[in-house]
């Protein structure tokens, strides 16, 4: 196993759900819900599941805009957990964030050289002639020319001002790079070119990612591993290759049923799409949370919860599963 560079220990972020008239904490809505999962250096983690299910509330407390309830953030062998911001400030540097919408987290008051430099003067890095000739490189990087600088966001086209986005998060040669979404916006050929980017950088500069997506698809052209996450917890781990081809859980199959087929022979996945809607976070299903749609699910089920298991995986890469049964594509084990 190689050196870990993000570690999550039982993760769990609750937020309060406020009502009355007083406006009192009445529940909690559990968003991700006791995460266990590492991030190597240089590798690429892909972290699926349906929208709601926490996978973007899991990114934010990665890079800390959120904070833990419980749980453990490790980033290169140190607890970031509850650290202050000052105590982060140095931390953020290493740690970077690509949004879904470019469009909301690029100021469109500021220009694109201004918005890509901000992080310099933030952390003092380099004077100001410096700081241009970098915002210019960084331009070229993700594919833009040098005079993008004097413009503003609003000049550029959805993929464009996603380069923007990616130039500001490398701007200080970060470790990880939490990535959110970052093509879910975009028509699928630029999607493609997006990601070609994201790889490139990575070998240029030997970045790992969180690349979280509803894609299953997307997440497999860029991941190393993948993880699927449902109501605010994994359902499966695993190579990239092994979970696409051999999916051990009901969730996986119905995920990968959902990708669009071309090939006829091969449509017949299509029996195993999902049908009911996602439970709410805030009163999840006992046992294990998908027994409510699983077209597998016996009694025991409803009742215990199946923990993340080591199943056989032919890529020698560890192939993790939350499932009580061994069940192979189609198979029912038990009739409610
Ligand atoms: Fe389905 Fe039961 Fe397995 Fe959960 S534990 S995925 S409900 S068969």
């Amino acid at each position: 196993m190689n050196e870990a560079l993000l570690e999550l220990d039982g993760l769990k972020v609750y937020f309060p759900v406020k009502g009355g008239v007083l406006l009192r904490a009445r529940a909690e809505n559990k968003a991700v819900d006791g995460v266990s999962i590492r991030i190597e250096k240089g590798e690429t983690l892909g972290l699926v599941g349906e929208s709601g299910c926490g996978k973007s509330t899991l990114g934010k407390a990665v890079v800390r805009l959120l904070e833990p309830t419980a749980g453990k953030v490790r980033f290169d062998g140190r607890d970031i957990s509850h650290i202050s911001r000052r105590q982060m400030k140095p931390i953020r540097r290493d740690v970077q964030m690509i949004f879904q919408d470019p469009a909301e987290s690029l100021n469109s008051r500021h220009t694109v050289g201004s918005l890509i430099g901000e992080a310099f003067e933030i952390h003092g890095i380099g004077e100001p002639d410096w700081r241009k000739r970098r915002v210019v490189e960084l331009l070229e990087q993700v594919g833009l020319p040098a005079a993008a600088a004097d413009k503003f966001p609003f000049e550029f086209s959805g993929g464009q001002r996603q380069r923007i986005g990616i130039a500001r998060a490398i701007a200080l040669e970060p470790k990880l790079v939490v990535c959110d979404e970052p093509v879910s916006a975009l028509d699928v050929s630029i999607q493609s070119q997006i990601l070609n980017l994201l790889l490139d950088l990575q070998e240029q500069m030997g970045l790992s990612y969180l690349f979280i997506a509803h894609d299953l698809a997307v997440v497999k052209h860029i991941s190393d591993r993948i993880a699927i996450m449902y109501l605010g917890q994994l359902m499966e781990v695993g190579g990239a290759d092994e979970v696409y081809a051999h999916p051990k859980h009901p969730y996986t199959r119905a995920l990968i049923a959902a990708i669009p087929e071309p090939d006829p022979s091969r449509r017949h996945r299509a029996k195993e799409v999902l049908e009911g809607d996602v439970p709410s976070p805030i009163n999840p299903p006992s046992g294990c949370v998908f027994h409510t749609r699983c077209p597998s699910a016996a009694r025991r089920c409803e009742t215990d919860k199946p923990l993340l298991r080591d199943v056989i995986a032919s890529d020698r890469v560890a192939h993790q599963v939350a499932c009580h049964f061994d069940l192979q594509a189609g198979q029912r084990e038990s009739v409610r």
